[in-house]
């Protein structure tokens, strides 16, 4: 694990931005597991790996707001999003196993809040219990999983209480970063959980190497408990900005059972300009992978609107308008078809 200067000067030779970070550090705290401590490789200033968790000065680029998706607005309790008519997000704790330089939550992600507290658990099951129009529920954060065992079980059962026709979303990226994690006790108890009412893995993988053995058996512990997978990938430029990565990362999510999900557009979060992808080239990745993937290893490359606009789906569009009662449209490979309007 790295969690101080001395720790990663041990791992890797840093480089000048690096450096400068530690002289100016932004609020998101350094931190990185074992697990991805080792798939760092120390040699190599440009791997995707290190990108995602050793900081760069750049992080200090102050042009946008620290809150671009207005969550604070939506926040109904301290920590219930209600953004979406049926759908809401609990922040259950602050606190990841690794930080991301690209957390889109930095404003909460690492700080102060920790986590979540009984009162606070109790104030969210009780608006969830007067919402009856919210049919799903996001655990997140930070990751739900830092939690002890016993947090968690407070939480389930608390939430469980409320509403019982709940589908409950694990948001996490500790079976990546932290697959031990999922010991025999913790998946006891999400079995427990998991006969009471449907719940469904959200993961985040960025990088096939991600995806080792460790990580794979960890999404193998929830699929075993019928448990569906769904991955959450966020497009970084020097990560997973090429369309061969992408494929690669695409088909080995769908290889080892985890549906490709969302490809995000970075969102303008202070702090994380350098990592970001213009939507430009992200639509032409998003053309180029649409040719090379089945239609089930294929992401939607989404977009989460400034300003709490919400997300919205981007993709090349086909349909180029209408020919007086014929409708014309591209294929895939820039041919033109005929289709009647009505
Ligand atoms: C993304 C998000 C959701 C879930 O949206 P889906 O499109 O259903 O995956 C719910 N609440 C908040 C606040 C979100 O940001
Ligand atoms: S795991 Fe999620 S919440 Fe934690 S730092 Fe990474 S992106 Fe942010």
């Amino acid at each position: 694990m790295i969690a101080d200067r001395c720790a990663l000067e041990r791992k890797l030779q840093l480089t000048e931005n690096e450096r400068k970070w530690f002289d100016d550090p932004s609020s998101l705290p350094l931190l990185i597991s074992a697990q991805m401590e080792k798939l760092i490789m120390p040699d190599d200033p440009d791997d995707p790996i290190r990108r995602q968790f050793v900081p760069d000065v750049r992080e200090n680029i102050r042009i946008r707001s620290v809150d671009p998706l207005a969550e604070e607005e939506h926040s109904v309790t301290g920590r219930l999003i209600h953004r979406y008519e049926h759908r809401a997000a609990l922040l259950t704790t602050d606190r990841c196993f690794s930080y991301c330089r690209h957390c889109f939550r930095r404003r909460f992600t690492g700080l102060e809040s920790g986590p979540i507290s009984t009162k606070e658990i109790r104030k969210a099951a009780s608006y969830l219990k007067e919402h009856r129009e919210i049919h799903e529920l996001l655990l997140t954060g930070g990751d739900m999983f830092t939690l002890s065992d016993e947090h968690l079980d407070q939480l389930f059962d608390a939430i469980r209480d409320a509403r019982e026709d709940l589908v409950l979303r694990l948001c996490t990226r500790a079976v990546a970063s932290c697959p031990s994690r999922f010991d025999d006790k913790l998946m006891k108890l999400i079995e427990k959980y998991n006969h009471k009412g449907p719940l469904l893995l959200l993961t985040q993988f960025n990088h096939p190497r991600e995806l080792t053995e460790e990580s794979i058996a960890a999404v193998g512990k929830f699929l075993a408990l019928s448990i569906p997978a769904f991955n959450q990938s966020v497009l970084l430029k020097g990560v997973n900005d090429s369309v061969d990565t992408l494929e690669e990362l695409c088909n080995k999510l769908l290889y080892n059972r985890i549906k490709p999900y969302y490809l995000f557009q970075c969102d303008l979060v202070e702090g994380t300009e350098h990592l970001r992808v213009s939507v430009e080239k992200g639509l032409e990745l998003e053309k180029e992978l649409r040719k090379r993937v089945s239609g089930l290893a294929m992401p939607q490359y989404t977009i989460d609107l400034p300003e709490g606009g919400g997300k919205v789906i981007l993709t090349t569009d086909y349909l180029d308008g209408r020919e007086g009662d014929m409708l014309v449209f591209s294929t895939p490979d820039g041919q033109k078809r005929r289709y009647p309007a009505d």
